[in-house]
């Protein structure tokens, strides 16, 4: 950064926001944001089934000039917008929904149902907020390609499917990503959530968040007559000293200071209380944020699983399958500090906050690791009153993925595409905060 860009941003930092030409771009674009995001929040699709979602992102994309692929790596779209020379930068957003029931009593919460891979008919609800990316990464689209007077380079937009399944990043890479499209100089993506309050941005220099892994566990029993336990191995048994056992694994195995999670999401078994089944299927995700710890945790699954099945006289060994897994997202540190001021100044100084790390996980580490340097920042998502209520109960307002999500739209949203075209205009060798239409 050199010294007129210092002053530059200094001056704009003490003239604070209020009505900075970017603030009255962003306004300009807000409405129509907001109708996408209501748009998208009522009509949530599944992972890798994003259809839909894909082509309303895509045919406004289109109308603004971008050239878009369609369909790279299942659903997933690429939008470029090259404006002479200069880097490329790419600003991803995530286009899936999940299988949770919308309990948030919003006037316009989802009331879809869909089938999901195993055929079964669940309800679906943007609950981790990719609908506000989605309607943020939009009104960013819309203000850069009004200005391209302030920014020169290719601005490379992506709406990446199956984010939640950690399958959709992968998916792109092996769709050709790096080699049909040019490869980014620098990705940037964000994420909202109620650990800061809407009108904030969380910076995280180095890690940002946890490597995560997803196990299924299948125990095998011996069937039998609920009234005649000595006649079967009840795999429910094993199940529930499995499960309990395993909590010992962050509470006495790992040194305390280590980020370690292992939670037992789901546990299926049995049809009908008077029969033993047979089997019992677990389903575990598993946090850590350092390769040595990742082993360690991974090995004392596999060895108490395997245990409790042995202790318990169990015909076969379980079924210990890692069938997702992600490492953790890497910030920039240099990147990460030098876009900390273009915030500064895009938002105010009182609204950049730095974060701990987070134990959420992402497949935007796909993309990192192609060599790609990436800033991935959290968006303040919570009500601020809200939040200031729960800081002072000591209580937590619900995380993503709770049926009871639902972000401050107004003004996370309008923080989103702030700090976004910011942070763009800056990668691209922009002015930060001046836009010209
Ligand atoms: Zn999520
Ligand atoms: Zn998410």
């Amino acid at each position: 950064m050199n010294a007129a860009r210092i002053l530059l941003l200094a001056s704009l930092a003490a003239l604070g926001t209020a009505q900075s030409p970017l603030s009255k771009e962003v306004d300009a674009v807000y409405p129509e944001a907001h109708a996408l995001y209501l748009d998208i929040h009522q009509t949530p699709e599944l992972s890798s089934h994003e259809t839909q979602t894909a082509s309303k992102l895509a045919d406004r994309l289109r109308r603004l000039g971008y050239d878009v692929t369609d369909h790279v790596g299942g659903t997933g779209i690429v939008a470029i917008l090259k404006n002479g020379a200069g880097p490329t930068v790419m600003l991803r957003t995530e286009l899936d929904a999940l299988p949770v029931e919308e309990k948030t009593g919003l006037a316009y919460a989802s009331k879809i149902h869909a089938k999901d891979d195993a055929g079964h008919d669940v309800p679906v609800m943007h609950a981790c907020g990719h609908d506000l990316h989605m309607a943020a990464i939009i009104g960013t689209a819309t203000i850069m390609a009004h200005s391209k007077g302030s920014w020169h380079g290719t601005l490379m937009l992506v709406g990446q499917p199956a984010e939640e399944t950690i399958s959709g990043a992968k998916a792109m890479l092996d769709d050709g990503f790096l080699r049909r499209f040019p490869k980014p100089d620098v990705a940037v993506a964000l994420h909202v959530g109620n650990i800061l309050p809407a009108g904030t941005v969380g910076i995280v220099p180095g890690i940002y968040n946890t490597n995560a892994d997803s196990i299924r566990i299948t125990i095998y029993g011996k069937g039998g007559h609920g009234s005649a336990p000595h006649t079967a191995i009840d795999p429910i048994v094993i199940a529930a000293r499995t499960i309990l056992a395993l909590q010992t694994i962050p509470s006495r195995e790992v040194k305390p200071g280590q980020l370690a999670v292992v939670t037992v999401g789901y546990i299926h078994a049995g049809t009908k209380n008077n029969i033993i089944p047979d089997q019992a299927e677990l389903g575990l995700t598993v946090r850590t944020n350092k390769t040595e710890v990742r082993k360690q945790v991974l090995a004392a699954i596999d060895r108490i699983t395997k245990a409790e099945a042995e202790a318990a006289g169990a015909p076969r060994p379980p079924l210990i399958e890692r069938y997702e897994g992600t490492d953790f997202v890497y910030n920039d540190p240099a990147l990460a500090e030098r876009l900390r001021g273009v915030l500064e100044s895009a938002l105010g100084k009182e609204n950049v906050v730095n974060e701990e790390p987070i134990t959420a996980s992402e497949d935007f580490s796909y993309f990192v690791e192609q060599g790609i340097p990436g800033f991935y920042f959290s968006l303040g998502g919570a009500d601020p009153q809200k939040f200031a209520e729960a800081q002072a109960a000591g209580t937590q307002l619900p995380s993503n993925h709770s049926p009871l999500f639902a972000p401050d739209v107004d003004p996370a949203l309008h923080t989103g595409i702030t700090a976004e075209v910011a942070v763009l205009r800056n990668l691209l060798n922009g002015a930060s905060t001046n836009g010209s239409r």
